[in-house]
C-alpha cells in the first residue's frame, strides 16, 4: 500500500519550499502535531519557546559550529566511489557521516541538543535508545558539556547491544534497564517521557530523531540540515553541478531528513528514502512505514506507523537495529503524501548484499542502516546510467560485528 496523494499536493509541496513547515500547531500538512498527555504541553512549550529563542541567535550558531568543528570533526568529507560507479554504470558520491565522532549523524543532533539544553539552564539530561546508538551519541556529548545524562533502554534491548551499554557507561551515563511494557525502544521512551515530566524544568528529553511531538521533528530536522547543506556545497564544488538523486535510509528519519532538507526547492533533484525492507512485505516482516503504514498516532506525533486493523503497533523486524521502528518522522509522512520524495524498500539480503560491494570496492565498512541506502542506490544507478546520485552514508559498520559476523561472513564456531 502506497501513501494516498494529497489532493492539495502542489499547494503543500509550494509551501514546504517556502519554510511553512511546521506551522504554527507544529504540523507538516496534516501529519505532526503534540498528541501527548496534558501534564506534557507546558514542557514542550517551554522547549518550543527556547527552540525559538535560542537555536537560530548567532551566538548559539557559533557555539554549535565551534563543537561541530573540533569536536564533531565537520564538515565531514564528501567521497567519490570510483569503483562503485563503474561497477553501478552511475556516478556515486557518498556524503561520510560514518567520520562523524561517535560513528554516524547522530552526534549532530545530540550536541545541538545537549548545548540547548544548557541554554535553557537544565541540570540532567534524559534520553531513549533502542539499539544504543543514540545513547553513545548523548552519552558523549553531555561528557562534553558536563552534563548528567540517564539513558532509558528496554531490558532485551540491553542485552542485544551490551557494547553500546558499555560505551555509555564509559562515558559517565547511568544506563537504566526498562523492564516494563515491550521491554524495547517504546518502553523506553514511555519511561524517558515519565522522567521528564516527574521535573521537567530541570530536566532535558534529547530525543533522537525527527519524530515525537512538536518542536522535536522540527529542532532534529534543523541540527541534522547540516548534513545536505554541506553535500549541496561540496557537490558544487567538486563537479559545478547538483546531483541528479539524493539517496538516504529511513528509520525515524533524521539522516534522511538532514540530507534532503536543502535540496526541497530544486526541483531536478530526486529524492529517495529507503526503508527497511526486512524479510518481505508480510505484517512483522519489515520496517517499512511508509510502503506499508497506515496513519495514526505514536509517541505524540500524527504520522505513518505500521499497525493492525485494530490500531495494535506491529512487532517490526530488520537486520539492522537503527532501522527497526514502526513509526516516521511526520515530515516524512508529508514529503511522501505529496510526491516530493519517492520511498522503497531494500531488503535484509540486498543490505547485507551492499555492505559487502562498499567494502570491497571503495574500503569502507558501512553500517547496515546506510547499506540499504547503498541498496537503493544500486537500484537506482542501473535504471539511470551516467548520471549522478548522493548517498548519505550515515555511519560505519564496526558496531555491526556480530551481525556481519553470523550473516556475511558464516556462523562462529564456538
Ligand atoms: C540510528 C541510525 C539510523 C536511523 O535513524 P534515522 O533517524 O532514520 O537517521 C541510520 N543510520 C545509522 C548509522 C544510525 O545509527
Amino acid at each position: 500500500m502506497s501513501t494516498p496523494a494529497l489532493p492539495e499536493a502542489s499547494r503543500l509541496l509550494a509551501e514546504l519550499i517556502a519554510g511553512c513547515f511546521p506551522d504554527a500547531r507544529g504540523r507538516f500538512g496534516p501529519f505532526g502535531g503534540r498528541y501527548v498527555p496534558e501534564t506534557l504541553i507546558p514542557a514542550l512549550e517551554r522547549l518550543e519557546r527556547g527552540v525559538r529563542e535560542h537555536l537560530h541567535e548567532p551566538d548559539f550558531q557559533a557555539q554549535l559550529t565551534e563543537q561541530l568543528t573540533s569536536w564533531v570533526g565537520r564538515p565531514t568529507a564528501l567521497t567519490f566511489a570510483a569503483r562503485l560507479s563503474a561497477r553501478w554504470g552511475a556516478k556515486l558520491w557518498l556524503k561520510r557521516e560514518d567520520l562523524a565522532h561517535t560513528g554516524a549523524h547522530k552526534i549532530n543532533n545530540a550536541i545541538g541538543q545537549a548545548l540547548l539544553a544548557q541554554r535553557l539552564g537544565a541540570r540532567r539530561i534524559v534520553a531513549e535508545t533502542g539499539a544504543g546508538q543514540h545513547g553513545v551519541a548523548s552519552a558523549a556529548a553531555c561528557a562534553r558539556l558536563g552534563l548528567p545524562c540517564t539513558v532509558y533502554m528496554g531490558s532485551i534491548d540491553m542485552e542485544r547491544q551490551a557494547p553500546n551499554v558499555g560505551r555509555m557507561r564509559l562515558l559517565g551515563a547511568e544506563v537504566v534497564p526498562v523492564t516494563s511494557g515491550d521491554r524495547t525502544l517504546r518502553a523506553a521512551i514511555d519511561e524517558a517521557l515519565r522522567a521528564w515530566v516527574s521535573d521537567p524544568r530541570a530536566t532535558y528529553y534529547l530525543l533522537g530523531s525527527v519524530v515525537g511531538p512538536h518542536p522535536y521533528p522540527y529542532l532534529v530536522r534543523e541540527l541534522q540540515s547540516v548534513i545536505g547543506r554541506e553535500a549541496r556545497a561540496q557537490m558544487l564544488a567538486a563537479t559545478g553541478a547538483l546531483p541528479d538523486a539524493v539517496i538516504a535510509c529511513v528509520g525515524g528519519g533524521s539522516n534522511s531528513m538532514g540530507a534532503f532538507h536543502a535540496f526541497i526547492a530544486d526541483a531536478a533533484v530526486e529524492m529517495i528514502g529507503v526503508e527497511a525492507g526486512g524479510r518481505g512485505a508480510g505484517l512483522g516482516e519489515n520496517a517499512a512505514t511508509l510502503a506499508f503504514g497506515r496513519p495514526g498516532v505514536l509517541h505524540g506525533a500524527y504520522s505513518m506507523l505500521l499497525q493492525n486493523e485494530d490500531g495494535q503497533i506491529r512487532e517490526t523486524h530488520s537486520v539492522s537495529a537503527g532501522l527497526d521502528y514502526p513509526g516516521v518522522g511526520p515530515e516524512h509522512a508529508l514529503l511522501a503524501a505529496i510526491g516530493r520524495v519517492h520511498y522503497q524498500t531494500a531488503g535484509d539480503a540486498e543490505a547485507l548484499a551492499a555492505v559487502r560491494a562498499l567494502s570491497e570496492c571503495e574500503g569502507i565498512l558501512p553500517a547496515l542502516e546506510s547499506a540499504h541506502a547503498l541498496a537503493g542506490a544500486e537500484c537506482w544507478a542501473r535504471a539511470n546510467p551516467g548520471r549522478s546520485m548522493l548517498v548519505c552514508l550515515s555511519g560505519r559498520g564496526d558496531k555491526d560485528m556480530s551481525t556481519l559476523q553470523q550473516t556475511l561472513l558464516g556462523p562462529q564456531p564456538s
